[in-house]
């Protein structure tokens, strides 16, 4: 699960990290009393989608800019209402876009120098990672792939936690001395207790800067949470914000269903999640592409089959259907039966092809046969997929 900058920074301020003060307007009528909070000009203007590189965005009316200066009041005023309600296109949202209904009003920090600091699980050694380097504010891809010796890491030790001496150790890395030094000490220290605390998945600053001041002090904040843990995390369930998340995939999580929207068109229905990428990649080595990654897990019943369908076809781009099960826990027969009720139930108008094996596969495919619907029924995954590309084509 994802959240606002805003909402972020909320929780960066209760762990102690260092923010801009800043307030959040959800609608036009709070703009001014969001502004004469926060004091004098001059303001950076924010809107707030879950994706990055708002600053280099531009909107769908033409309007550039997702995070504008603004020099005074009026100006800030005149940027937020430009901004708000408006749809926002930026590298990570793709060619739709995501439109702006929150946006955050922040002072705007004088930089010295902007850094990058992020926090994340590193899969190949099972540990914490903390990466950071001294070329902010712009794609990390970018530098790791031009400049990697400009990015460092710490692998933290889950069972013993952030180490003062490695905290340190990053913070010299940085070139970081005096103020700067103890600042950003305690500020990395500070950040990876919220991400231990919070079940965050990751959490990144870009940028992390520095002031005259002596400040350091996170500029941005990404932060994304396990889905796995939010069961303990209910004052975080509680900043997921639904006009954020694609509907499908809302509906799909009351069902318990694993459904990922994708950009193709050959909808799949697979139990398991192994089974799934395996059915997206024949599919694709076939020549077609698949319009969602959808896993109804081991032991479906029939109305999260029938859920599964009605979710599948809301998708304008869905031309065919393709269902694979293997079954191991899973009863073919459930699935057939959900499958021809929901057919049934949703006038299926396109083709559907279905590959069934395992357990009481005799009465599931018998159960199809005997539906008198036009199901298309394959043996292999690769007879299976190369029917479903042919349907489509
Ligand atoms: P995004 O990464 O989505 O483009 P950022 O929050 O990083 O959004 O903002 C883009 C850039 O705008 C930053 O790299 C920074 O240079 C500038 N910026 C953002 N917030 C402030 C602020 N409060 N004061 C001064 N500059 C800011
Ligand atoms: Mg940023």
């Amino acid at each position: 699960m994802n959240i606002h900058e805003y909402q972020a920074k909320a929780l960066f301020e209760k762990y102690g990290v260092p923010v801009p003060k800043g307030v959040p307007a959800r609608s036009p009528a709070e703009f001014e009393s969001a502004l004469s909070a926060l004091g004098e000009a001059p303001f950076v203007v924010k809107s707030q989608i879950h994706a990055g590189g708002r600053g280099k965005g531009t909107f769908t009316d033409g309007f550039k800019g997702g995070v504008k200066f603004a020099k005074t009041k009026s100006e800030a005023l005149d940027y937020a209402n430009k901004m708000y309600g408006n749809t926002l296109v930026t590298a990570q949202t793709g060619a739709a876009g995501r439109k702006v209904q929150t946006i955050y009003f922040t002072k705007a920090a004088d930089i010295s120098k902007e850094y990058y600091l992020a926090i994340l699980l590193d899969r190949n050694t099972s540990k914490p990672v903390i990466v950071a380097s001294t070329e902010g504010g712009v794609e990390i891809e970018k530098v790791a792939h031009e400049t990697p010796e400009k990015i460092f890491k710490i692998f933290v030790d889950p069972a013993v936690g952030l180490q003062g001496y490695q905290a340190r150790q990053l913070a010299f890395q940085l070139g970081f001395t005096g103020d700067y030094f103890k600042n950003a000490v305690k500020l990395i220290t500070n950040l990876y207790r919220m991400w231990w605390e919070t079940d965050a998945s990751m959490v990144e600053v870009n940028p992390l800067i520095t002031t005259p001041a002596g400040e350091v002090l996170a500029l941005d904040a990404k932060v994304s949470f396990d889905d796995n843990a939010l069961f303990r995390h209910k004052d975080i369930v509680d900043l997921r914000d639904l006009n954020e998340e694609d509907s499908k995939e809302i509906e799909a999580s009351k069902y318990n269903l694993s459904y990922i929207a994708l950009d193709g068109n050959i909808a799949c229905l697979v139990n398991g999640a192994g089974l799934a990428m395996s059915t997206m990649d024949i599919i694709k080595h076939f020549g077609g592409n698949p319009a969602n990654f959808l896993d109804v897990g081991g032991g479906a019943s029939k109305d999260q089959v029938q859920a599964a369908f009605r979710i599948i076809l809301t998708d304008p781009n869905v031309k065919g259907i393709l269902v694979n099960i293997f079954g191991g826990i899973m009863d073919c027969n459930t699935i057939a039966t959900g499958v021809v009720a929901a057919a049934r139930e949703l006038g299926l108008k396109i083709p559907l092809v279905v590959r069934l094996e395992g357990n009481n596969v005799a009465a599931g495919k018998k159960t199809l046969a005997e539906s008198g619907l036009k199901i298309e029924s394959a043996d292999t995954m690769a007879d299976a997929a190369q029917k479903i590309v042919k349907l489509v084509a």
